[in-house]
């Protein structure tokens, strides 16, 4: 980020509140605490949290939220947990972080800590993001730093796979915060290197083809939908689709078919659509479909030339399995600034990078949302071999500490 983006207002704001005695105290806490946030990360690392199982880490976080002081604890229908501290405005600035992991409920959570170093399924993403909310939730409430707006902290589910954005979508479809959270702060993963202000919006799809069936030798000409696969794949891939704003279509699962003598009675494939515009995974759905009546109509042509029937012909149906909308941070938001301000005050240096998160369902709602990391560093995620490196976390959570201060204001 260039120096020429800060705005000065917000800086001088930022620089004020950063030095109040209360905030100055809170700031120094993290570097302290160091030993427990490592504990509390390795304790939700422990319990395991695959997509549609994150009830454990729920009840673990409700209980941190209620320790540490935070009021309206709750978990809602769908598992996500929420605590509050308090405050005068109506509107709520969010602090958000995943429960879920990609790992299975058999996979084992081997978590130990060699020196700085935390190993384990799921430590870092979002063992880290965890630890970060609980770590800030807990220094604001012990250290009694007052500020205007209330803070909501959640621990929501299903960000990975195919969780589909279920926690984050469920958030924002409840009035009672789709009206108030004006602003929403994610933490996922490790890291103070980045802002995630661009989401990456993506389609997915199951495209299943089915058919008579039959015989190669005795029943050939029947419609195949192996080769209404190839005819719509070969259709889709030759669709044109900008560099910018960059947008990709993939095919990842292909299945069909039971012996080599046989015609299939059904063929079927997955199909991922990318993009950070919305119209731009409109326009490749519409190819993808386009793609398949052609396909379909051609391949049933023939039967339909000897008089076929029907019943007999080739069909597709499309199941759509995943559907995360795009959306962006318009350049002069208020949230880009207080982060850019932040990092200035920090002396932190962060790239603005496009991704799918959570904070992609209230951009696609024109809500103001950065996705930022939990500090300290981390690797192999989604792997057995993840990792995280505590040194120098009190960064990454000093800036999210000021970041939630700032956007939630502190009077005069
Ligand atoms: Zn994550």
């Amino acid at each position: 980020m260039s120096n020429t983006d800060v705005h000065p207002q917000i800086q001088e704001e930022v620089a004020r509140l950063a030095g109040f005695p209360e905030v100055r105290s809170a700031l120094g806490r993290f570097r302290f605490e160091e030993p427990q946030i490592a504990q509390w990360q390795m304790d939700v690392s422990r319990l395991p949290a695959p997509p549609f199982g994150e009830n454990l880490r729920a009840e673990w976080l409700a209980n941190r939220f209620r320790e540490i002081g935070l009021t309206e604890v709750e978990i809602d229908e769908v598992g996500n947990v929420f605590g509050v501290r308090p405050a005068y405005g109506r509107h709520f600035v969010s602090l958000s972080a995943h429960i879920d992991t990609v790992f299975p409920a058999t996979t084992p959570l081997n978590v130990r800590q060699q020196g700085s170093r935390l190993y384990g399924p799921g430590v870092s993403d979002n063992g880290a993001g965890i630890a970060a909310l609980v770590a800030v939730a807990s220094v604001l409430c012990s250290s009694q730093v007052p500020h205007t707006l209330p803070i909501v902290f959640i621990g929501n589910v299903g960000e990975e796979g195919e969780g589909d954005l279920r926690g984050m979508r469920h958030v924002f479809q409840t009035p009672r915060w789709r009206d108030s959270i004006s602003s929403s702060v994610i933490i996922d993963g490790a890291g103070s290197d980045t802002v995630v202000a661009e989401a990456l919006g993506s389609r997915r799809f199951e495209v299943i083809v089915r058919g008579p069936g039959g015989h190669s030798w005795s029943d050939f000409g029947a419609p195949n939908p192996i080769i209404v696969l190839a005819r719509a794949i070969q259709m889709l891939s030759e669709t044109p689709v900008p560099a910018s704003p960059k947008t990709t279509f993939n095919i990842g699962v292909i299945r069909g078919g039971t012996s080599v003598n046989s015609i299939p009675e059904s063929a079927s494939m997955r199909v991922d659509l990318r993009s950070t515009s919305m119209v731009e995974i409109d326009r490749l759905e519409r190819a993808l479909r386009i793609a398949l009546d052609h396909a379909v109509d051609a391949e049933n042509r023939p039967a339909s030339a000897r008089g076929g029937r029907r019943p007999h012909a080739a069909q597709c149906e499309v199941l759509e399995i995943g559907n995360r909308p795009a959306g962006e941070l318009p350049p002069d938001s208020r949230l880009l600034k207080v982060i850019r301000a932040v990092d200035g005050l920090l002396g932190n240096t962060a790239q603005v990078q496009r991704a799918s998160t959570d904070a992609n369902i209230p951009l696609s709602l024109g809500r103001e949302a950065i996705a930022i990391g939990g500090g300290g560093t981390g690797g192999g995620a989604h792997t057995l071999q993840e990792w995280f490196d505590c040194t120098g976390r009190d960064l990454g959570l000093r800036r999210i500490l000021l970041t939630m201060l700032a956007l939630a204001g502190m009077g005069e």
